[in-house]
């Protein structure tokens, strides 16, 4: 479990220390270069932890950015009851989980009240039928007129007859990064290796609840044309519109921010720190922003890059 980024009295970094899990004893690793791919909290956390007498904010923290910009994507969901799904074949398979469908922001954000877009994900097919609180198989009777409840061959036919015919939708959008939303080091807490950890700031601003009450009447539009009918509430202002909590939708980016200014930002445009040349940051971390898609391809892209400019600067000696 890395610890920190060691460095030496020009505070460049000379390798990491680290706490080994077996015998739980801290170890050093002596390195040219470090490059760091912990995930976009865990590079923040080492840098963070990673003090010295030429970096006392934490190792390249001079412009007290590390950490700042955290965001997440947006989520909110809602599920359809579909009647012409009713007594439908059924197949020895689940059908599809969690389908993407390729759909570029189709809106024109000057008619809207908030920035940026997000896609749709859809989700149903064959799962198997629940019964008891909550929701069974049978609760979807009060939707077409029908008796709730029952054992025996009553349960059964209900399940037949309405397996299959739910569905959900599921909306992840771009939130906006904002500086004031960030992780720190927890002054209080440590790991089970003596590691500080993170504590997190975050809200969501008007931004993202506008955009959340735009899925919600999108998803109601879907459904009332392909003729469903909604489940449970829509959720209100009260609710946040349906949004999940700040890191739900695990896309976690933007701690270590690129840039050109190193005043505002972190690394460079190869994820290098513009404090500390010899150190790397290859995962979501250096995103400036997050469209709705999901991160992973991007951080492989950048981190490609970044591979290929570390090889250069090797060759021409300036690392
Ligand atoms: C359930 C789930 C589903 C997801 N689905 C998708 C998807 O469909 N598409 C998509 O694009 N993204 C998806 N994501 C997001 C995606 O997983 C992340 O964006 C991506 O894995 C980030 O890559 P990474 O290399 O930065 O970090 P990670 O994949 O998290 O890798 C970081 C590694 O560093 C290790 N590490 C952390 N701290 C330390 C330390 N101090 N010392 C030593 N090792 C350390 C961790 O154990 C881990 O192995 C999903 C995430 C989750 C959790």
């Amino acid at each position: 479990m890395v610890k920190e980024v060691t460095t030496n009295s020009e505070g460049l970094a000379t390798g990491i220390s680290y706490i080994n899990k077996v015998d739980r004893k801290e170890y050093a690793l002596k390195a040219k270069t470090v490059v760091l791919a912990a995930s976009a909290c865990s590079s923040a956390r080492i840098l963070l932890n990673s003090k010295s007498s030429q970096h006392p904010n934490g190792l390249g923290n001079g412009s007290d950015m590390i950490g700042r910009y955290l965001h997440d994507s947006t989520g909110s969901s809602r599920t359809f009851f579909i009647p012409d799904l009713m007594n439908r074949k059924t197949y020895n398979e689940d059908g599809v989980g969690g389908m993407h469908i390729y759909s570029p922001w189709w809106l024109d954000n000057k008619k809207l009240d908030f920035p940026r877009g997000y896609h749709i994900e859809v989700w149903g097919g064959l799962n198997m039928p629940s019964y008891g609180f909550g929701f069974g198989a049978s609760d979807l009777n009060k939707y077409i007129g029908g008796t709730v409840g029952g054992y025996g061959d009553k349960l059964r036919e209900d399940v037949k007859k309405f397996y299959g015919s739910v569905m959900g939708v599921s909306g992840r959008g771009e939130c906006i990064a904002r500086k004031d939303n960030y992780c720190e080091i927890d002054p209080t807490t440590v790991d089970e290796w003596g590691i500080p950890v993170l504590r997190f700031n975050y809200t969501w601003s008007d931004h993202e609840r506008k955009q959340a009450r735009h899925m919600h009447n999108t998803f109601e539009e879907i459904m009332y044309n392909v003729g469903g009918v909604a489940l449970g509430e829509k959720p209100g202002a009260e609710k946040d519109y349906g949004l999940l909590n700040p890191g739900r939708i695990i896309h976690e980016v933007g701690t270590t921010r690129m840039g050109n200014d190193p005043r505002t930002s972190v690394v460079n445009q190869y994820q290098q720190m513009h404090e500390v040349k010899n150190v790397f940051v290859v995962d979501g971390g250096p995103f400036v922003s997050q469209a709705d898609k999901n991160p992973t391809w991007t951080i492989l892209a950048l981190s490609w890059r970044t591979s290929e400019h570390i090889i250069n600067q090797v060759k021409q000696q300036n690392i």
